[in-house]
């Protein structure tokens, strides 16, 4: 079945990590919201940097720097496209998405906050966004405060509004839930935010490889997201922020590159980006990034999304028809993510006998602690998946599952 017109043995065959076998059957692998596999044109990209370009960025001005140079920036203009950001230097290169909420928590956060502050996040939020809160909270006296969700892991927005106190000096959500694959309605609480006065971060680290990403029409305050769940290298990612928070922020990280002018009587800074990006950074990290973006954007983000949607619908039905399940996330029009438990047998154990049948699917507290807290549960099934996955995969998936839970009763 080709969803949404696309080719997909074609597209298959543009991965050629997909091709392997594991544990001696074919490969299916339904872990893409922990990491995507990368197109060869991206790991492509990344060897051609290596063996034809190589040199450091915006030092040298022999050739190769500034052939790396432009391959570095030009991932940046990519980037800016993807997230119709209204300045290319509003792009902040960094490491992923954890990297990025550190350097708000830093830079714009800690500074303002004072004893009795409030920053307001999610019971459904990755640790990422979490625990730089309470690490800046922690320094200052201020408090991380959730807002509350329903059992179908929807988040509860009269409740979040009813939080949005003075006392908040950053409002910080999720757009798509890693565990839940709820999509939260990002732009109804950035005008929320607004009305409040409270800034608003939107960690995109899941909604960026589903989801048509425009910051513009969001009307968010700073966005974060992760380069190799984008079919990008690992150690990618970047911050997007508004222009006039930027120019506000002094660096988090110092070093080479990200001055103007160093004298032991006082340093200035460049102007952002390059002020938060102290430093080598992953140069040939950021030109596979780059080809990733190109990548999708053949494809298209739309028909990404439909094939995704028809996945999902046919993964759930199909795992409905098994007694015995329990699912966390059943919010309508969710990510392609399926969180589950299976009554009498542990989330570790069916995992790892399906990796023992080529399948692999992720469990585990999904590095959200405080959600798991909320369900009661130490850990869950996940099986999450992206476009390239299969109905067929998604068969083979299901019947070994309901085989290798016999094995466990
Ligand atoms: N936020 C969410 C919702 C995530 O799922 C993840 C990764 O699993 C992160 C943040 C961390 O992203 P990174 O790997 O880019 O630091």
């Amino acid at each position: 079945m080709n969803d949404a017109g696309l080719d997909i043995a074609r597209i298959r065959a543009d991965f050629p990590l997909l091709a392997r076998d594991v544990n001696g059957k074919p490969l299916v692998y339904l872990d893409n919201a922990n990491t995507s596999q990368k197109p060869a044109v991206v790991i492509d990209a990344v060897e051609h940097f290596y063996r034809s370009t190589n040199a450091n960025v915006a030092r040298a001005v022999h050739t190769l720097g500034a052939e790396a140079t432009a391959a570095y920036e030009g991932a940046r203009d990519r980037l800016a496209r993807f997230i119709n950001a209204p300045s290319r230097d509003e792009v902040i290169l960094t490491s992923g998405t954890t990297q990025a909420i550190n350097l708000v928590a830093y830079s714009f956060a800690l500074p303002r906050l004072a004893p009795g502050d409030e920053i307001l996040v999610t019971r459904m939020e990755h640790h990422a966004n979490i625990v730089p809160w309470q690490l800046v909270a922690g320094r200052s006296g201020a408090k991380v405060v959730p807002a509350p969700i329903s059992e179908a892991g929807e988040l509860l927005i009269d409740e979040f509004v009813a939080r949005l106190s003075p006392r908040v000096k950053l409002a910080a959500v999720t757009h798509v839930s890693n565990v839940l694959g709820t999509v939260n309605p990002v732009a109804q609480l950035a005008r929320e935010c607004r009305r409040h006065g409270v800034p608003l971060l939107i960690d995109g680290s899941q909604a960026a490889p589903h989801l048509g990403i425009d910051v513009r029409a969001l009307g968010c305050d700073f966005y974060a997201l992760t380069g190799h769940k984008l079919f990008g290298p690992t150690g990618t990612g970047l911050l997007w922020a508004k222009r006039a928070h930027l120019e506000a922020m002094p660096p988090f990280f110092g070093g080479g590159e990200m001055i103007r002018d160093v004298r032991f009587e006082g340093t200035t800074f460049a102007e952002p980006p390059h002020r938060f990006e102290a430093g080598t950074p992953n140069i040939a990290g950021f030109v596979g990034l780059g080809a990733a973006i190109d990548y999708v954007g053949s494809i298209g983000i739309e028909r990404i999304a439909a094939r995704e949607r028809a996945l999902l619908a046919h993964a759930q039905a199909a795992l409905e028809g098994i007694p015995g399940l329990r699912f966390f996330g059943e919010v309508p029009g969710k990510a392609p993510v399926i969180s589950f438990l299976v009554d009498g047998a542990h989330a570790h154990d069916l995992a790892t006998l399906l990796d023992h049948e080529g399948i692999a699917v992720r469990s585990g507290h999904h590095c959200a602690h405080p959600l798991m807290q909320f369900y009661g549960v130490p850990a869950t099934l996940r099986a999450s998946l992206a476009f390239y996955n299969t109905h067929e995969e998604i068969d083979r998936f299901v019947a070994a599952l309901v085989r290798v839970r016999k094995l466990l009763g």
